[in-house]
């Protein structure tokens, strides 16, 4: 089981696109296990995207990611963090797959709705920047028996 963190960015939040998006995720089968709606402070902004501090265009994602509330959460499942990769999608959704939520919901390279962590090193630098152990609500559905057999 992996656990990663998701995202809801300013543009789909304002673009009520919350509750389409999330619900992919639970359609597939993963479990939420924490969510919270916050406001990205420049600080928050500079942790989060450390890697991309330094390039020409961070200044536009800082004023992006800071521009509105924000959703947070904790997506677990079995090799969750590539199959919701997967899900998400390429960078630009000019060039994401149809059937994927960048390339079923949008046209830009900035405002691309989503955050996914990208492999097991940044989902647990970024799962500790936004969420406290205790936050975290881990559960097993009722439908457990119905989403795979016991073995996988
Ligand atoms: P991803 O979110 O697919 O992992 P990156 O880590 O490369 O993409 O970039 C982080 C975020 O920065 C992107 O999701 C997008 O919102 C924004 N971004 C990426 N490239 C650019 C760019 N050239 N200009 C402006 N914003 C960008
Ligand atoms: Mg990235």
């Amino acid at each position: 089981m992996e656990r990663t963190l998701v995202l809801l960015k300013p543009d789909c939040v304002q673009r009520r696109l919350m509750g389409r998006i999330i619900s992919r995720f639970e359609d597939k089968g993963l479990n939420i296990i924490a969510m919270k709606m916050i406001r990205v402070t420049q600080e928050l902004a500079r942790k989060h995207y450390a890697e991309h501090v330094q390039k020409a265009w961070y200044p536009s994602l800082e004023e992006f990611i800071t521009s509105g509330p924000v959703v947070a959460m904790v997506v677990e499942g079995p090799e969750a963090i590539r199959v919701v990769r997967d899900m998400v999608g390429a960078t630009n959704g000019l060039n994401a797959t149809p059937g994927t939520i960048r390339g079923d919901f949008g046209c830009s390279r900035q405002m691309n709705l989503v955050h996914a962590s990208d492999g097991p090193e940044s989902a647990a630098r970024e799962l500790a920047i936004f969420f406290r152990e205790e936050e975290l609500c881990p559960y097993t559905p009722t439908i457990q028996s119905w989403l795979r057999a016991k073995d996988e």
